[in-house]
């Protein structure tokens, strides 16, 4: 790859640096993409705030068929999208097509369908409220679902009417050429949607400190979400930011345990744990702690890893050599803390080529240890008994972060307000089905704002008093 995508077009970058794309499972260098630079930047915002005037006075109607446009080029190619994923970040061919390529494409469905209505007006008083686009917005995307994390900014931002420039990140681009040959394919109008690849610190940067964009819509680590609120606080620019998070999956003593383990090591190994709402601390009550460390040991063992194309292959190698080294030194200090390996760990065979990380299962976690705390973003699961219900809400309330959770009782009551005192953006009721149009985000250090659904479309636009 060697251009950006800049007002409807393929043009070239202002600089020659590139940054090469690595296949995690060979090791190989797959492709290159430019670095771009703040001049890069200046010219793909220009073209996005030249486009807001028409874009954002379109009729619902006219955004709407294009979203519905878009929609259908891109389903014609989730087959390319699956593989595309699989390559550049290792995610099993069968997860990539069921989720790195079917999620996307359900949500940029229901934006197509949310598109077609006009914005929201109430009447209070003397006044109509409406509500309007927030302009330019700059999006930045992190790598471990990487078409869905950017469809989830364009798609609501363009339904309602603002206009974007992404930078994708720069381990898992080239599902974001994809797009925007499919952006091209369908015709949306010059400058709508713009595409700059590059590093964090040169072109995210030059994204969050730019005087004409209005918002900065950012999915990754609290550390870097952190940075770009500061960068756009001296501008007052609006910012949405999906962070991290160390959720965790409540089993009270009156669970189908078998079922609850079952979908709970499912949950914490998706996308090698590379997921950011994966519940990686699952919480047992005492009696059933025994057989769940059992249950999810020998769940764990059974993970067949290795190449994502290999029918069968559940689990395929981390997106990075340093983000395997950093998910073996939290295994390290976990069992340095005195955590009990009872699966995977450092001395556990895996494909000799290859990021690869085995399952990795920790019984006796005590709630503050390292492994409790920080996020991993691996295939490591942490089992911490608890006493009664109060402690299994304390404990999974013992975190900074707060973005999902899970809570299995045989009472759907007792679960329930388990799961309100929880304090996170969602919480699944024995292993209720994921919604791609409820409202999804994360509480505390997990970030700031909703997405997907309506609530993901009202990120996007500003609200007016107007009285009479
Ligand atoms: P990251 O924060 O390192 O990078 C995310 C994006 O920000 C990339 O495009 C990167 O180039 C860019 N970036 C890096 N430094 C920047 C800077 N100084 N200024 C502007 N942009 C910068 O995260 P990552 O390693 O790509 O992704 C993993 C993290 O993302 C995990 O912590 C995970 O939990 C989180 N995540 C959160 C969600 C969510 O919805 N809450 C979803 C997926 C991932």
């Amino acid at each position: 790859m060697d251009r950006f995508y800049i007002d409807g077009g393929w043009v070239a970058p202002a600089g020659r640096d590139t940054i090469p794309v690595e296949d995690p499972t060979h090791e190989t260098i797959i492709d290159h993409v430019p670095a771009g630079t703040a001049e890069d930047v200046d010219r793909a915002v220009a073209a996005a705030r030249r486009a807001f005037p028409a874009w954002s006075a379109a009729d619902p109607a006219e955004r709407a068929a294009h979203l519905d446009k878009l929609h259908t080029v891109l389903a014609g190619r989730a087959d390319e999208i699956a593989r595309t994923i699989a390559r550049e970040l290792g995610t099993p061919l069968k997860v990539a097509t069921a989720v790195q390529a079917g999620l996307p494409l359900a949500v940029l469905r229901s934006y197509a369908d949310l598109a077609a209505r006009p914005l929201p007006e109430e009447t209070i008083g003397n006044s109509t409220v409406v509500r309007e686009p927030i302009g330019v917005v700059g999006a930045i995307t992190p790598w471990n679902y990487p078409l869905h994390q950017v469809v989830a900014k364009l798609a609501p931002a363009l339904a309602a009417g603002c206009t974007v420039v992404l930078k994708p990140s720069e381990i898992t681009p080239l599902v974001a050429y994809l797009l925007f040959d499919a952006i091209d394919a369908a015709g949306l109008p010059p400058g709508v949607v713009n595409l700059v690849t590059g590093t964090g610190p040169v072109v995210g940067e030059a994204l969050a400190v730019h005087p004409d964009v209005d918002m900065v819509s950012f999915t990754g680590s609290t550390a870097v979400g952190a940075r770009i609120s500061h960068l756009a606080a001296d501008r007052i620019a609006r910012v949405a930011l999906e962070l991290g998070g160390k959720s965790a999956n409540v089993i009270l003593a009156d669970a189908d345990l078998t079922k609850a383990v079952k979908v709970g090591v499912g949950n914490a190994f998706l996308n090698s744990g590379q997921t950011c709402t994966a519940w990686t601390r699952m919480l047992v009550h005492r009696s059933l702690y025994p057989d769940a460390v059992e249950l999810a040991t020998a769940a764990a063992s059974a993970y067949p890893l290795g190449d994502p194309f290999a029918a069968g292959t559940r689990l395929g190698p981390l997106s990075s050599q340093s983000q395997k080294n950093r998910v073996r030194g939290y295994v390290a200090k976990g069992l340095a803390e005195g955590a009990r390996l009872t699966t995977g760990g450092l001395d556990a065979t895996v494909p000799e080529r290859g990021h690869f990380v085995a399952p990795t299962v920790l019984a006796d976690v005590t709630p503050d240890a390292t492994v409790a705390q920080e996020e991993i973003f691996g295939p490591v699961l942490s089992i911490i008994p608890f006493a009664d219900d109060d402690e299994a809400v304390a404990i999974a309330n013992n975190s900074r972060y707060g973005l999902a959770g899970g809570v299995w009782s045989g009472d759907e009551e007792r679960a329930l307000r388990v799961a309100r005192r929880m304090r996170t953006g969602q919480v699944d009721i024995n292993g209720g089905r994921f919604n791609p149009v409820a409202p999804f985000g994360g509480y505390k250090r997990s970030g700031l704002g909703r997405e997907l659904g309506v609530h993901g479309l009202h990120e996007f636009l500003e609200t007016k008093a107007i009285q009479r």
